[in-house]
């Protein structure tokens, strides 16, 4: 009878001494007593999973019915959403053995504080859409342990044998020192962390910098109230890895005891022995659907480092491009009554407007290609070669969040400005000089969009395959011919022409770009069948 409330319950955790329900508590770092309040040191309580002989241990498995994805945790527990695709569902439950894992990093971070980080990063993307915040979306965040590899490995050898010389002069004598040197040592490396979970992504695992500084003995006790992901990847997958990282140490370590040469030293490849244990890392995992997409937020339960990508509400955007160009028309107006901008240097300032708009847009562009293809995700070009070559696809980087978009201008404002103090040293009346800047022959148009232009080739040639490509080429076209305008110094109608051409299609672009923002940072509903595609 008893075995089987165990069946349908999981491991089940009762209080010593009054056999009530006992839950983690984060605050405290114990285990807590609902019926009598009293805490208890996890290390205290007794482990039913220790008994187990094979490693593996007992757990309730919880499923979405929706999307798949599978969670477990020590004893059941009345869940209602599902933390992979964002669904309100009543996820099933069946019990399951899993790997015991070795080490835990308990949670340290409490739910408040955990809402806290998030709301605050939340205000500070202005454009995230209201419901972001709202507080049933809050809710939703789920404490989740996510599985780690944790290797460690020793290599031994006699590193090498030689000779190395040491010749030095005082000015009248050259001294030449001969060593023999005979070096053999060993090396361990330990806590290399390779996240074990596939559906967890590389970048978010590195984002939220793990340590395994505060890594504590596994203990079931820490899974009441709390889940766990079942690592899905093999330890070999990251064998290569740790082997590398341990061939660094060896070789630093030779440099270091090597004085006057730095030998090349061999790493005793043979003699490295590597082995993995699992270590579970705590996240507060948030699914938000938005969108028709899931926009995921991930807190680290130890230290409260956060990932979150907001998606920009379309209708804060169009408010916020209205106010831009309200803003740039009055400015346009005020000028108008301290110089008089002819159309040539306009057309020249809207083309050097694209090419920083274009500059904007390759970065997102690039940066969204590389995540649909997840070419920035070890594990997944791991697990997924190329049909064709049989490799993994090849690596890439995100150029990352913070968008540089002064640069262009800083460069091409510092060439104009450097040019026009050059003029003006030379030209020694500076009314006279500013003058001809502006008239209608000056060469400051010419120069601003030979700059536009050469802007926004080269970060046109950063964009392989853009979402935008007709737009990108009617902006080249019309950057091309603008130049042309402004050399050529044709009537003005055909500048104006230039200009407006040059900021409907950068509008356009930038409107797209919202779109494509807001595909980089939600992800496709998940599925986790049998049947999972690439
Ligand atoms: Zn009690
Ligand atoms: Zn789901």
């Amino acid at each position: 009878m008893e075995e089987n409330t165990r069946a349908a319950d999981g491991l089940r955790f009762g209080c010593p001494d009054c056999g009530g329900g006992l839950r983690f508590d984060i605050a405290s770092g114990r285990a807590h007593c609902g019926s009598c309040g009293q805490s208890f040191e996890m290390s205290a309580l007794p482990d039913p999973s220790l008994r187990e002989a094979d490693g593996m241990m007992e757990a309730v498995e919880y499923r979405c019915p929706q999307c798949g994805a599978a969670v477990h945790a020590s004893q059941t527990a009345a869940t209602s959403f599902c933390s992979y695709c964002g669904a309100d569902v009543i996820l099933t439950q069946r019990l399951t053995r899993v790997v015991r894992p070795a080490a835990i990093v308990p949670f340290h971070v409490t739910r408040e504080k955990c809402e806290r980080i998030y709301r605050e990063r939340v205000k500070e993307s202005r454009f995230a859409p209201d419901d972001f915040t709202a507080q049933e979306t809050v809710d939703h965040f789920r404490p989740v342990y996510i599985p780690f590899w944790r290797y460690r490995g020793t290599a031994e050898g006699d590193g090498l044998a030689g000779s190395a010389v040491n010749s030095y002069s005082d000015g009248s004598y050259e001294y030449t020192k001969q060593y023999q040197y005979s070096l053999s040592g060993s090396v361990s490396v330990s806590g290399i962390i390779y996240d074990a979970s596939v559906s967890f992504e590389d970048e978010t695992a590195q984002q939220l910098r793990f340590s395994v500084k505060r890594a504590v003995p596994f203990h079931p006790g820490y899974l009441c109230g709390f889940y766990a992901e079942a690592p899905d990847t093999e330890p070999s997958l990251y064998a290569e890895g740790v082997r590398d990282y341990a061939q660094k140490a060896w070789e630093d370590e030779f440099a270091r005891q090597c004085e006057y040469k730095k030998p090349k030293a061999a790493f005793p490849s043979d003699s490295f022995a590597a082995s993995a244990d699992i270590l579970l890392m705590p996240v507060w995992l948030l699914a938000h659907r938005s969108g028709g997409r899931v926009v995921y937020t991930a807190v680290n339960g130890d230290t409260g480092e956060i990932v979150c990508d907001t998606p920009v509400s379309n209708r804060r955007f169009g408010l916020l491009a209205a106010q831009l160009t309200g803003l740039c028309l009055m400015l346009l107006v005020l000028l108008h009554f301290v110089i008089i901008l002819r159309p040539r240097l306009l057309a020249a300032l809207c083309g050097l407007t694209a090419a920083v708009a274009q500059w904007v847009i390759a970065r997102v562009f690039r940066d969204l290609r590389i995540r649909r293809g997840r070419e920035n995700d070890f594990t997944w070009r791991k697990l997924h070669p190329d049909p064709r070559t049989g490799k993994a696809p090849k690596a890439a980087s995100l150029s990352g969040r913070d968008i540089k978009w002064y640069i262009p201008l800083l460069i091409a404002g510092g060439t104009a400005l450097a040019g026009m103090a050059l003029s003006a040293m030379t030209a020694y009346n500076f009314n006279a000089f500013l003058a001809g800047l502006l008239a209608d022959h000056g060469w400051l148009a010419p120069v601003l969009q030979l700059c536009a232009l050469a802007l926004f080739a080269a970060s046109g040639y950063r964009r392989r395959g853009g979402p935008d490509d007709l737009l990108f080429l009617g902006r080249l076209a019309a950057m091309a011919v603008t130049l042309l305008a402004v050399f050529m110094a044709t009537a003005d109608i055909y500048f104006y022409l230039c200009c407006v051409a040059l900021l409907v299609l950068t509008a356009l672009s930038l409107a797209r770009l919202n779109r494509a923002h807001n595909e980089y940072v939600s992800r496709p509903v998940p599925f986790f069948g049998k049947e999972e595609q690439a």
